[in-house]
């Protein structure tokens, strides 16, 4: 790996071909730990975009950005979104001639809409586009949209339908949620290559991203790639909710307004009948005894990126033992 991001890949490399679903934040964490490990042709990460959005006109990926910036070495290490080194000078004045300031754009980050938006336009699609700035960032491993075709999440609130950003970052996931829907999702069909890579693939790897928003949406289109008959791939999620809480973001609210408790369990539950491993943290360790896979118990809270390549060597390892 050329990028600073992913620099420190042993020698003792794993061979494994992995396939990681991932939405941001805690998405991008653990696929950063895997691409530490594995060599570049083994690892392919699909990502959410059921949170895409257009905003002042520009075509908007918060998840792929997060995956791809993490992966790069361009991620904020404080927000884990965004770019490091970021000022805010075009969002800034677009506001204060009355546009939106709700959604945060960096102008670093608003070269990667603006260049993205335009591509879009000129007929290309978003995976042909995700693979050139994969390119110009220094990005080996492969990095996937999900789909190549429209797919919104909203948020069934208290307070009627909200689009994803509206509800998370505009609304502060304020609102009570009742349930979700992704429009589009019936016709969308898996970004290309997304296919043959689960396909070759020894191993899917659910990152402890958001179950509702961020790994639903791509099992919405994957899933029967995953159980169908004949399908020998293993299924292993690693569990986003430690001692009944998210590290970040609404994952718990979530769980508690549609009336199940929280907890790593409820996160192995979501999954059931995909799984074939699980892994969740040491604080969660007594519900092992509850959980029908194989389960790893150990350290899942990723500090640091020496903590990420240490989860995904854990996660490896289960992998292999199954
Ligand atoms: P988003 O799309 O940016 O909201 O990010 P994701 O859906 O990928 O990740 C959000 C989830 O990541 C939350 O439920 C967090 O609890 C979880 N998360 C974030 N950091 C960590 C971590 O270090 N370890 C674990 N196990 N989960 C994490
Ligand atoms: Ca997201």
């Amino acid at each position: 790996m050329k990028s600073k991001g992913t620099a420190h890949r042993p020698l003792s490399t794993v061979r494994r071909r992995i396939v990681a679903l991932a939405g941001g934040v805690g998405g991008a964490k653990l696929a950063h730990g895997l691409a530490q490990i594995l060599p570049p042709e083994d690892l392919t990460i699909i990502v959410n975009t059921g949170d895409d959005f257009e905003h002042y006109g520009l075509y908007i990926c918060p998840d792929l950005d997060t995956v791809c910036y993490t992966l790069a070495g361009l991620a904020n290490p404080e927000t884990g979104w965004g770019r490091v080194d970021e000022s805010w000078n075009v969002i800034e004045n677009a506001a204060r001639l009355g546009g939106p300031g709700w959604f945060r754009l960096g102008d670093r980050d608003l070269g990667t809409h603006l260049e993205r938006t335009r591509r879009l336009r000129e007929g290309h699609c978003l995976s042909e586009i995700t693979r050139d700035f994969c390119k110009a960032w220094g990005i080996e491993h492969t990095v996937l949209p999900m789909t190549d075709d429209c797919v919104r999440t909203i948020v069934e609130t208290g307070e009627g339908d909200l689009e994803f950003q509206e509800y998370f970052v505009h609304r502060h996931c304020e609102p009570r949620v009742k349930g979700f829907r992704f429009d589009g999702i019936e016709t969308a069909e898996p970004a290309i290559g997304a296919r043959e890579a689960i396909a070759e693939a020894e191993a899917v790897v659910i990152c402890p991203s958001n179950p509702w928003v961020s790994v639903d949406p791509i099992l919405r289109i994957f899933s029967p790639l995953l159980s169908g008959e004949g399908s020998g791939v293993r299924v292993v999620a690693v569990s986003p909710i430690i001692g009944g809480e998210t590290v970040k973001g609404p994952a718990a609210k979530m769980y508690r307004e549609l009336g199940i408790e929280p907890s790593a369990l409820a996160v192995a539950n979501h999954y059931s009948g995909l799984l074939t491993g699980f892994v969740l943290d040491r604080v969660d360790a007594l519900s092992v005894k509850d959980i029908e896979v194989k389960s790893l118990v150990t350290d899942t809270l990723m500090k640091s990126a020496e903590d990420r390549r240490r989860l995904a060597q854990d996660v490896l390892n289960l992998i292999g033992d199954l």
